[in-house]
């Protein structure tokens, strides 16, 4: 046999993958059997290659079978099951009532090699939840749920993934006309919350049987482990107050706020979904408000922690027709489930900070030496991401003027800076730190490449024009954020003053 000729792989056929559609294989009233509404004339705007892999596709397979128009809301591929869920919530603490996919639909579910993925597009036209809206997503906000999803997934934050992304003519009415976009989104589910609180609110005759049915599915499937507890319920709460701390902290330690923390928009799995107004902290401010219709920065960066618990009370208080016992027995374990989040989510914080300062043990002062870093950040709003960035080039001994490190110019309190600089120098040489090994390390943690907004809006301003090729570039740059990629040091720059007065808000 000759070992050097290539395994012959055959080439994609979507009628070989194995759907499974456990979800919408419930039915109603989870649900809702419905079609798509296929964008006219669709065009590939980008295909993520790494969200393809994730499915076990080739990089090709959108050139195959019909994937255009299956992935534009068009004729679904056999064994599909094209539906959309219901679901409620509380939006800006508000008990909204039913909301739902009104412009996303499940596709189906897939087998995968790292287990069941579901496919979801969004943007996909009017469901039964629709409310007054037109079901569509424009291509601005869709290019920013695409490049967002996928540079989440590159820094190592939990997210849902987005596959693909098509575009088309057809208007549609916000503030301005546009156009409609479809992304396609792939999570092992995209179960929310604010689902839980839908069984919960609608019930006749007091009988919870969908909202038991619905807790069953998320135990058996997603937390396996919760069935063997002696009250599973609140063994899968307890476990999603874990994933949610652990996401928490991810955003926090790398300055992304979401900018919709709605119920409905909290990931059962604690993976980041819906991406809208989001942003990241350009100048460090931690009242900073990502979302402009959030008027009273409800959902402000440093308030996120606290938001994400008050959700997961929410989230509680659904559980509570489900679980065993008295008022008091009921109260009790559910609290319980939720009491170690604040504890947990301090402890990823923290880890993840001293990661960024390049520590590797854990000391008694790490607190404060964070906590000092970041108050000279916020007196002049210095960039929060440069920051970091460059103080993984910090060498143990240059402090002031004499030898100035670029870190260093960005405080306009030198001197500040520079006494704070020589308590960091005492940490570092109490475990013995090298400037090359922490180096390395600190780059591993602390990104050259965000999405910033101005980089989003060049790339959208383009496609508008019909040019998707900064899309792609910008796609391909994000999915790299730790490396230096000097062909693209321009992606790291600071935001250029046009971008001051650029606003993001909930229209999508
Ligand atoms: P969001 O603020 O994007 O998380 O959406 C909140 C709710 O409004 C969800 O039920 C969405 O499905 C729905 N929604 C948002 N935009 C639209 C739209 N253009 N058409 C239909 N439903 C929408
Ligand atoms: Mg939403």
């Amino acid at each position: 046999m000759n070992a050097a000729l290539p395994l012959e792989r055959p080439p994609f056929d979507p009628a070989h993958l194995r759907w499974i559609n456990r979800y919408t294989g419930m039915g109603l009233p989870f649900a809702h059997r419905q079609p798509g509404h296929a964008l006219p004339n669709p065009r590939w705007v980008a295909v993520s290659e790494a969200a393809s892999a994730d499915l076990g596709w080739p990089a090709d397979w959108w050139q195959h079978g019909g994937a255009l128009a299956a992935f534009s809301a068009g004729t679904p591929w056999p064994g599909m099951a094209t539906a959309a869920t219901v679901y409620s919530g509380h939006q800006f603490g508000v008990w909204a009532g039913q909301l739902g996919d009104g412009r996303a639909l499940l596709l189906g579910e897939v087998d995968a090699p790292d287990g069941p993925r579901e496919l979801q597009l969004k943007g996909s036209g009017m469901t039964p939840y629709s409310r007054r809206a037109d079901g569509r997503a424009v291509l601005r906000s869709s290019i920013r749920e695409f490049l967002c999803s996928e540079a989440m997934h590159a820094l190592g934050i939990p997210t849902t993934r987005a596959l693909a992304l098509t575009a088309s003519d057809l208007p549609v009415r916000r503030e301005r006309a546009e156009t409609a976009a479809v992304v396609t989104r792939v999570a092992p589910s995209f179960l929310r919350f604010g689902h839980f609180e839908h069984f919960c609110h609608h019930v006749r005759d007091g009988d919870y049987t969908a909202l038991r049915r619905l807790a069953d599915f998320v135990i058996d499937h997603h937390y396996p482990a919760c069935r063997e507890a002696a009250q599973p319920v609140a063994a899968m709460l307890a476990e999603v107050a874990r994933r949610t701390a652990g996401m928490l902290a991810d955003w926090q330690a790398v300055g992304f706020c979401h900018g919709v923390m709605n119920t409905d928009n909290l990931s059962i799995l604690g993976l980041t979904i819906d991406y809208g107004p989001f942003g990241f902290l350009d100048g460090f401010d931690p009242m900073h408000v990502c979302n402009h219709s959030d008027d009273q920065g409800r959902y402000a960066y440093a308030r996120q922690p606290q938001v994400a618990y008050w959700n997961l009370h929410a989230l509680a208080q659904a559980l509570v027709p489900l679980v065993e016992g008295n008022t008091e027995q009921v109260t009790a374990v559910l609290t319980e489930a939720l009491s170690h989040y604040p504890d947990e989510f301090a402890r990823q914080l923290g880890r993840r900070m001293r990661a960024k300062l390049g520590l590797s043990t854990e000391q008694a002062g790490d607190q404060a030496l964070v906590d000092d870093l970041m108050r000279l950040m916020a007196r002049h709003q210095i960039d929060y991401t440069l920051t970091w960035r460059l103080l993984c080039d910090h060498r143990i001994g240059v402090v002031g003027a004499a030898l100035p490190e670029p870190v260093r110019d960005l405080f306009l309190d030198a001197d500040a800076f520079d006494a704070w600089i020589i308590r960091y120098d005492t940490r570092l040489l109490a475990e013995g730190s090298t400037d090359a090994e922490r180096r390395a390390r600190m780059q591993a943690v602390n990104p050259r490449y965000i999405l910033r907004n101005h980089l989003a809006e060049t790339a959208i301003r383009l496609a508008e024009a019909g040019d998707y090729s900064e899309v792609q570039r910008l796609h391909r740059v994000l999915s790299h954020p730790f490396d230096e990629q000097p062909a693209h040091a321009a992606y790291a720059d600071l935001p250029p003053d046009w971008a001051q007065s650029l606003e993001i808000s909930c229209s999508s």
